[in-house]
């Protein structure tokens, strides 16, 4: 008989199954041994009855502990105390092996379970965001495909940096200055001179000063560039990504998303148009709730937190001051103070999940706007080259992997929705 899964065993419902996994939960007695069997699609429960089985057969069955790995065969029957609501009788079973007692005990301090992420990613609840963030990335994927768009691999190496040096993690490259990338942006922008429409999917890295629920030093950036594109289409690009993300999740993740605490609708109703202010918009309207920021400040997650709270879809805030935005965003030629840039900010206080702009094309503002920045020309020349040879009007934008699962899945913190999270104070294991 082939194994099959326990959820094609629970969807079934009753006959001969042939099952293997861990063992989730166990509870033993004289007479039985109840074991709740997981593997990746889900658990149920399966009961050993000691005068039905062998006494050779019983005596593995009574040794088990959590997360012994097992293969055994039974007939299904329904029980609605159950927690999958069916039950198998055991007729064969077969410890694979028998685990060491597990380390991992109710009620440990989250610093605990860190040291432990090596078996803690097995959890029920992180097991349920890896399958959601698979879908994240599998939406993504194909809405790029629909849009025309090809994949390609920027360095992760580098030798400029891209958001400012005092978030850069350093490397001594044989002896010279290097930099794990915080962004493929200036890269993509190469590439658009050859395919147009590019995206890819690379560890970013910053060194994030500050702990907080929301940075890692190590994430997973979706970034995407397209030549020809200017800032309206840009902002239905992104509208159109969010909404087959939530679309696809939505659809396809509801047990997921109900295990996790996360109402499906919350997500199925993420549909484009969204909403749209501009920075300065944005600043009048803290004004009125009583925030005191002056122009030109930076959104912090207070002020975005108080933006949000009166949409319940995501947010599109343009139009920042440029003091505050990168030298490559293109100046607003409607108002010279802002670029053309855009932020997107996740409901409920989840916080920025895009960062985007259109890019300028001009090769002398960019090395004016580089000056001003205080950085050294020569170590962008290369970027430079790109307004030399065919400079087009270009926009692209930046999406943080792990901030969109922490809002979809509603987690207190990033970290749950990376498996091994790099943080100021943890890169083991
Ligand atoms: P923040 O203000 O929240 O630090 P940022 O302005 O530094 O964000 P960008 O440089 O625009 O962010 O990066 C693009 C996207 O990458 C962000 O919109 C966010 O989704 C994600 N991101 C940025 N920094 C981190 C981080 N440290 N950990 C996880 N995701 C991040
Ligand atoms: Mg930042």
């Amino acid at each position: 008989m082939e194994f099959i899964t326990v959820q094609e065993a629970i969807e079934k419902g009753k006959g001969k199954v042939h099952l293997r996994g861990w063992v989730y939960r166990e509870r033993k007695s004289n007479a039985f041994a109840f074991i709740v069997l997981r593997d990746r699609t889900s658990i149920i429960q399966c009961v050993v009855k000691k005068e039905k089985v062998s006494p050779k057969l019983w005596e593995q069955a009574e040794s088990v502990l959590i997360e012994s790995a097992v293969e055994l065969s039974g007939t299904l029957k329904e029980d609605k105390r159950a927690p999958t609501g069916f039950e198998v009788e055991v007729d064969d079973f077969k410890l694979v092996h028998k685990a060491e007692r597990f380390p991992i005990t109710k009620d440990q301090s989250t610093e605990d379970l860190l040291d432990k992420r090596h078996l803690w990613i097995r959890s029920r609840e992180l097991t349920t965001v890896w399958k959601v963030k698979a879908e994240v990335l599998k939406a993504c994927r194909d809405y790029f495909a629909t849009k025309g768009y090809f994949e390609v691999t920027p360095p992760i190496i580098t030798g400029s940096s891209c958001e400012g040096g005092s978030t850069l993690f350093h490397i001594d490259y044989f002896g010279e200055d290097a930099f794990l990338s915080q962004s493929a942006q200036l890269y993509l922008e190469a590439m658009i001179f050859s395919l147009e429409k590019v995206w890819a999917l690379t560890p970013s890295f910053r060194a994030e000063p500050s702990k907080t629920n929301r940075h890692l030093t190590e994430y997973w950036h979706l970034e995407g560039e397209e030549a020809w594109m200017d800032f309206e289409g840009l902002v239905e690009f992104e509208q159109g990504l969010i909404t087959a993300i939530c679309q696809h999740v939505a659809k396809h993740c509801r047990e997921e998303l109900k295990l996790l605490g996360r109402d499906y609708r919350d997500i199925e109703k993420i549909k484009a148009p969204f909403p749209r202010i501009t920075y300065t918009e944005a600043i009048k309207m803290l004004h009125k709730d009583g925030i005191d920021i002056p122009w030109g400040k930076d959104l912090r997650t207070i002020e975005e937190e108080a933006l949000v709270k009166h949409y319940d879809k995501p947010l599109w805030v343009t139009g920042y001051p440029k003091e505050i935005k990168a030298f490559y965003m293109k100046d607003d030629p409607d108002d010279p103070r802002v670029v053309k840039c855009c932020d997107v900010l996740a409901p409920e206080g989840f916080g920025e999940i895009i960062g985007s702009s259109e890019r300028e094309t001009d090769v002398n503002i960019l090395i004016e706007k580089l000056k001003k920045a205080g950085e050294k020309i020569e170590h962008y020349d290369w970027y430079l080259d790109l307004r030399r040879y065919g400079s087009v009007p270009h926009s692209g934008f930046g999406l943080g992997i792990e901030r969109v699962v922490r809002w979809i899945c509603k987690l207190d913190s990033i970290r749950d929705a990376i498996p091994f999270p790099r943080t100021i104070k943890r890169s083991t294991p």
